[in-house]
């Protein structure tokens, strides 16, 4: 397989990573994934991110497929070299009939990925251990909370499936962490297809609540963890919020997408720049039928599809300090979503003078950082980075397009816990995320008194 003109251009923030590079790109296009959910919008995450990668074909079983040949319709016009169908009655837009009975024999190159809450995947358990094992990747999720681990030894597995087996716990998913599984679960997928990164054999468990993540041998935990979990009932609170993502790219897609999906009633977009083929590795809101269209229409396009009911207001517009306090006096919450250090100053600077909290999130390749800014009660962007040239920090230095996924949804969930007041925030905390280790480290930090905007 040669990668066309196009495809060069479509994956070139991948292909420009040493450690992807054409070959891996090729990899990865030529991979099957089986995928198994509870229902499409448990799916729909998920769906994005393996297609916005170049995964070749994407095999889903699905519990309840309501909604899912429209989600199809969406996959493949985010990435047309990716064929996406139902596990069982192949039938949605590609001829597979040169594939048969394929949970017995599996293509090269194939991984299984296993998302949902407690009661689903123990459901699945009896079939997933019947059928031929390839790499899999489990991740059980709940309100705030979900782990992940992957599998690529079939005895563990086994002992994961059979401790599910013996407990008769019960829980239900909810979307964010169920948002977030779905990017680590893709990253965990790259890694295993291109050989890269460290694959651990102990289980990651997040809480977005409380923000902490831990990583352990034992998955013994596993139930108490998860039956733990925070349910608010903030539908309420959500439904008035007023929530501005600055850049509607690699991460203000999953940002907004996660808010949309959360409840958030009144969402701004701000974007200038309209939508190119390169976005489309990992900004999942836009789509080939849409390039060339603003990226604000165009996440407005997705976002109204998925949720008609949501007020959403678009500026196709630079930030700039002349227009900047109007807009961002409209809203309750800031999400900084953008790719430039001057763009992160001014939103840093306004939302200081405006008293506004904000979250902020950067990426570059397979490594991600967030914190969230609470304006005159913890540290500032400028506390952090005082004076930074940004040249080094640019996306033309390339991204895993899941990693941007992973850093959005955490933004999400900062938003929706300073609109609601609960859990723990990312206050004087930078959060770093190297998803090649499937790392996350908090680390403290403080106020610099000799900061520019927000010192003595
Ligand atoms: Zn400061």
């Amino acid at each position: 397989m040669v990668l066309t003109k196009e495809q060069l251009n479509h994956y070139k923030r991948h292909i420009i990573i040493p450690e992807i590079g054409q070959e891996g790109q090729k990899k990865l296009l030529d991979s099957t994934v089986f995928v198994y959910c509870e229902n499409t919008d448990s799916l729909r995450p998920l769906a994005y991110y393996l297609a916005a990668l170049g995964t070749g074909r994407i095999f889903c079983d699905l519990k309840d497929r309501r909604g899912a040949d429209s989600l199809f319709a969406e996959v493949i016009d985010l990435n047309n070299d990716t064929a996406i169908d139902y596990l069982h009655e192949n039938n949605y837009a590609k001829d597979f009939s040169e594939i048969h009975d394929i949970e017995k024999n599996r293509p090269q190159n194939s991984y299984r990925i296993v998302l949902g809450n407690l009661n689903f995947i123990k459901r699945l358990a009896a079939k997933l251990l019947n059928d031929e094992f390839i790499p899999t990747i489990i991740s059980v999720n709940s309100q705030w909370k979900g782990t992940l681990q992957t599998f690529q030894n079939e005895e563990m597995f086994k002992n994961l499936i059979d401790s599910l087996n013996a407990e008769n716990t019960e829980n239900s998913s909810a979307f964010l962490a169920n948002a977030l599984s779905s990017t680590l679960c893709a990253i965990e997928c790259v890694k295993l297809c291109l050989n890269i990164g460290n694959i651990k054999k102990d289980m990651l468990f997040f809480d977005l609540f409380n923000m902490e993540f831990n990583q352990t041998e034992s998955n013994a935990n596993l139930f108490k963890f998860l039956d733990e979990d925070n349910s608010m009932d903030i539908k309420h609170i959500l439904a008035d919020a007023k929530v501005l993502i600055v850049g509607t790219g690699g991460l203000g897609s999953p940002a907004a997408y996660g808010l949309t999906m959360a409840g958030v009633g009144n969402l701004g977009l701000l974007d200038f720049d309209k939508v190119e083929e390169s976005n489309l590795n990992r900004q999942v809101l836009h789509s080939f039928s849409r390039i060339g269209m603003s990226k604000s229409k165009s996440a407005e396009f997705l976002l109204k599809k998925i949720n008609p009911n949501i007020n959403i207001e678009t500026y196709i517009t630079e930030l700039t300090k002349n227009n900047a306090e109007k807009m961002f006096s409209k809203y309750d919450v800031v999400i900084a979503a953008v790719d430039n250090i001057p763009t992160r100053y001014l939103i840093n600077d306004t939302c200081f003078i405006l008293n506004k909290p904000y979250a902020e999130a950067g990426v570059l390749r397979f490594d991600g950082t967030a914190t969230t800014i609470i304006p005159h009660e913890g540290h500032c962007y400028r506390c952090l980075y005082p004076n930074v040239n940004s040249s080094n920090l640019s996306v033309d230095n390339g991204v895993l397009g899941p990693v941007p996924g992973v850093m959005g949804f955490i933004q999400a969930a900062e938003a929706i816990k300073i609109l609601s007041g609960f859990g723990k925030k990312l206050k004087n905390k930078i959060l770093l995320f190297d998803s090649l280790e499937m790392d996350f480290n908090i680390i403290d930090i403080d106020r610099n008194p000799q900061c520019p905007t927000c010192g003595k």
